[in-house]
């Protein structure tokens, strides 16, 4: 929450992210996806709502993904399978012009472009690196590089890894 803004919202509990929480300045906020889960979610009127909240690595708010969203990043992360929006960094702007109910309001959307720093791909596979094994994206970029001598996504490099271990047990055998 940024300091010194009076948003009414702020002053009632909030168990979601909403355009409230956005920096006051107008600016995007960047966030790393921890997990994508389905759950029924109570409305106003106390009825049950299937709903898929998405949960971050940083301290903010879940958010519930509404069908334009998850569009979004289905077609930011070529991946449909939400199990697999897991560790990649999307960035997520206030829409003024929301039509809801016959009003406009304000709504939360996801940017049809990724950040910078979420545009690294697996040289193995092509997929977009996301964060894993407690690393950031460019984290793991980084260690995958020095490690392999390429850019892998965290499948690629257990793959790599579990054939290397492979590889040298097997070479331990035959010495033996
Ligand atoms: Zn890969």
């Amino acid at each position: 929450m940024m300091p010194g803004t009076c948003h009414w919202r702020n002053e009632f509990k909030q168990n979601f992210f909403g355009s409230n929480l956005m920096p006051a300045n107008g600016s995007d906020v960047v966030l790393t996806i921890r997990e994508v889960r389905p759950e029924d979610l109570m409305n106003t009127d106390g009825q049950k709502k299937h709903s898929l909240v998405c949960y971050w690595q940083e301290n903010a708010l879940p958010m519930v993904l509404n069908k334009t969203n998850c569009r979004t990043i289905s077609k930011l992360l070529k991946e449909n399978d939400y199990s697999k929006w897991a560790g990649h960094r999307i960035q997520v702007f206030v829409d003024h012009h929301v039509k809801a109910f016959g009003e406009v309001v304000d709504g939360l959307r996801i940017r049809d472009k990724l950040p910078e720093d979420a545009k690294i791909k697996c040289e193995e596979c092509g997929k977009l690196i996301s964060a894993a094994f407690g690393m950031t994206i460019s984290q793991v970029a980084a260690y995958t590089h020095k490690k392999y001598g390429r850019t892998l996504c965290s499948e690629c490099a257990k793959v790599v890894n579990s054939k290397d271990k492979k590889d040298g047990k097997e070479g331990a055998t035959n010495e033996a």
